[in-house]
């Protein structure tokens, strides 16, 4: 009941910037997250392969498993038979391990970008060099079994605002720069940013898909 409350609420909230809700269901039960696919909701995150891969067999085949975390090389394949979006690569190694097994899964795998944005030390990420070499790379372009569907972010975890938004407003710039340059498999239309303590502002700055995990799931 109030799973479903919340994903009403963000739905309705959503709606006015066209913006999509991944529901982050990290740690938390199959039990709930079959309550919030009860009331419409198909987009999840997860943040790790194990647990992802654990819960999808329980969910139904025309539920989307978005990858949210650090993603480990060696850990692609567990994933790469269904997942339906990867928002953190940051690296051209990682997207090459992407494609190989998108091969064998006779897959396209879309994916993001993740950006470093914040002003932490502990944030994975590409910063704005390492974004426009990997972009640019020949061997980008020849990965025909990925798509790059756009960047990926996270804020500082602060209570300044200020600081937050100007975060957001970095990615946005720099997701608007890129979306002039669209070749075969780059397709810059996502910016994945927001998550339950900041997707207003991240809504305002732009974002196109909201992680939202305790907001509608209550804490972990
Ligand atoms: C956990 C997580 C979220 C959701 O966080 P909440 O604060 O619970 O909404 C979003 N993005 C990533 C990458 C996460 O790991």
């Amino acid at each position: 009941m109030r799973i479903k409350d919340n994903i009403e609420k963000f739905r309705k909230e959503l709606e006015p910037f066209g913006a999509k809700l991944i529901a982050v269901s990290k740690t938390h039960p199959v039990e709930k997250i079959t309550e919030a696919y009860a009331s419409g909701q198909k987009i999840f995150g997860e943040n790790k392969v194990q647990e992802m891969t654990a819960k999808q067999p329980d969910l139904p085949e025309d539920t989307a498993w978005h990858l949210i975390g650090h993603l480990q090389r060696n850990k692609v394949k567990y994933v790469a038979p269904f997942v339906s979006m990867i928002h953190s690569v940051d690296s051209l190694r990682l997207l090459e391990e992407i494609n190989k097994q998108g091969q064998k899964s006779e897959r396209v795998i879309d994916c993001l970008l993740q950006i470093f944005i914040a002003k932490e030390e502990t944030k994975f990420g590409l910063d704005h060099s390492e974004l426009m070499d990997l972009i640019q790379s020949p061997m980008t372009s020849s990965l025909s079994h990925i798509r790059i569907k756009g960047l990926m972010g996270m804020a500082t975890l602060t209570e300044n605002k200020n600081q937050i938004r100007e975060e957001f407003k970095s990615l946005r710039k720099i997701f608007d720069e890129l979306k002039n340059t669209i070749s075969g498999n780059i397709i810059m239309s996502e910016l994945s940013m927001g998550m339950s303590a900041d997707y207003r502002i991240a809504l305002e700055e732009g974002s196109t898909m909201v992680r939202i995990g305790t907001a509608i799931f209550g804490t972990r």
